[in-house]
């Protein structure tokens, strides 16, 4: 049953995403609407879509795109049938999910209520909770006050975390070692989620030392036909935020994937998941596994799973906002046992960060931007060309890599190459920092938890 072949998407987002998402629509024979700031009139992704309008011309950089009204004022007056909100900005706020479905535009992602259910760290542990699923120890509740932040650490035992409910991004997250630390960082990270999320909910688990960060891309219908597309590796962390992935997870033992991989199916089963998210696991040094939240939206790091299952995840999502089943002939995943990885494949992200200052953001213009590519090689990228202008106004992702082969060595060594064939001058940018990661004996062995990179120094060299 198709519920509604779509003519016209409209992407809420910018830079490498809203051109990925673009491609995906080209390809489906959809045509595209791009929205841009005022800050991003030079950029190229505009210029990628069938038609762009400028939003938010009073509004700041990062303020134009979050809000909702002019957005949909927009796709409604241009007869938009659907918006995809790409990751980041309104990617995972219900509210915007609501009002498109309210108005008659497909929203492509999971609906509000579902989004409601998982969007919040808290309450999703509630549900890993009610389906046996692990979770890490704590208490799923907010900390009220200093005196419950107290209560709630002393419980857990030190080393303990505080997360934002809401958080996204590592921020308005803090490790506590001791307890003289914890009512500082109680107010730090809730003022720092207040900034980031508008919500300072903040709530205490056990902090896991040197954990393997292992998540599970997940595709569902609107039948109740959901899907597995095996798991990432995502451990390569710097703050809590990843910087390279892989996929498969290849140091994790078979039977700890089946479980992670089930546990995940579980979750989303339990709320009826619908379109693509992802399912994030930390795993113990003893191989536990615990879940840690649900991403209602893409992931960065997508592409990875789409170069080992042939799989493509944002038409997949396109198809499944449209009414296509899973097993419908363009979707084409009959069963779970249909859904087979091959090879290995890694993506880095280059970022336009220095990492010798302590990889601090840098802006400029251009001059070089000569690109890598070659078999087993697919970039994904939103600003890089020769004159582009780098601004301070939004995150510093210049250009994903991801490289494919049939060994994760052959796949490193590509992936190495590509980045020594990307020459970029005018803007300092992290790939010394990745080819040193890439050719370290421990991320060779697949090894490497988040501890890594802190623990390795000479990376930075
Ligand atoms: P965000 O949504 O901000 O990305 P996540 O909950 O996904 O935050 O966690 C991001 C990273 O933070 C994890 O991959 C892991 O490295 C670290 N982390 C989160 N919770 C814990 C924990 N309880 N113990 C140890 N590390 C944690």
């Amino acid at each position: 049953m198709i519920k509604k072949k779509f003519k016209k998407v409209l992407v809420a987002n910018r830079g490498e995403i809203a051109i990925r998402i673009f491609r995906a629509c080209s390809e489906l024979g959809i045509r595209t609407v791009a929205i841009y700031s005022n800050e991003d009139k030079n950029s190229l992704f505009r210029t990628k879509a069938d038609e762009s309008y400028l939003i938010g011309k009073n509004k700041g950089a990062i303020e134009a795109y979050l809000n909702i009204d002019e957005i949909i004022n927009i796709a409604l007056k241009k007869g938009v049938d659907a918006i995809h909100p790409g990751y980041g900005f309104l990617s995972e706020n219900p509210e915007f999910a609501r009002k498109c479905e309210k108005v008659g535009i497909e929203f492509i992602g999971p609906n509000h209520n579902i989004m409601k259910k998982l969007g919040d760290k808290i309450q999703s542990k509630l549900v890993a909770n009610s389906v046996g699923v692990p979770t890490i120890p704590g208490i799923e509740k907010a900390v009220l006050s200093e005196e419950e932040a107290i209560e709630y650490a002393d419980y857990c035992g030190y080393p303990i975390i505080l997360k934002a409910a809401a958080g996204g991004g590592g921020r308005g997250m803090r490790v506590v070692k001791e307890e003289k630390d914890l009512i500082k960082e109680y107010h730090s990270a809730k003022n720092e989620a207040k900034k980031a999320f508008g919500i300072d909910d903040i709530f205490i688990e056990k902090y896991i030392e040197k954990p393997k960060h292992i998540e599970v891309q997940i595709l569902g219908d609107k039948y109740g036909n959901i899907v597995h597309l095996h798991e990432r590796d995502c451990s390569i962390q710097r703050r809590h935020q990843k910087v390279i992935e892989f996929t498969p997870a290849f140091s994790i033992t078979e039977e700890q994937r089946q479980r992670i991989c089930n546990d995940a199916i579980k979750i989303t089963k339990a709320v009826n998941y619908t379109n693509a998210g992802t399912v994030e696991f930390l795993l113990d040094a003893y191989g536990n596994h615990y879940f840690i939240e649900v991403n209602p939206r893409i992931q960065v790091e997508h592409t990875v799973t789409e170069m080992v299952t042939g799989i493509d995840i944002v038409q997949s999502q396109i198809l499944i906002a449209e009414g296509y089943a899973l097993d419908s002939e363009k979707i084409g995943i009959k069963n779970q046992e249909d859904v087979k990885p091959r090879g290995y494949a890694i993506q880095c992200r280059v970022t336009t960060e220095d990492p010798l200052n302590n990889f601090a953001p840098d802006t400029g213009i251009i001059d070089i931007y000569r690109t890598g590519s070659g078999f087993g090689i697919r970039l994904d990228g939103g600003n890089g060309f020769t004159g582009a202008a780098i601004s301070p106004y939004y995150d510093s992702l210049l250009v994903k890599i991801t490289s494919w082969s049939r060994s994760f060595e052959d796949a490193s060594k590509k992936v190495i190459r590509a980045l020594r064939e990307l020459k970029i001058r005018g803007v300092k940018t992290n790939i010394p920092f990745l080819i040193n990661v890439l050719n370290h004996k421990e991320f060779l062995e697949g090894k490497c938890d988040t501890g890594f990179i802190v623990e390795n120094p000479e990376l930075f060299d």
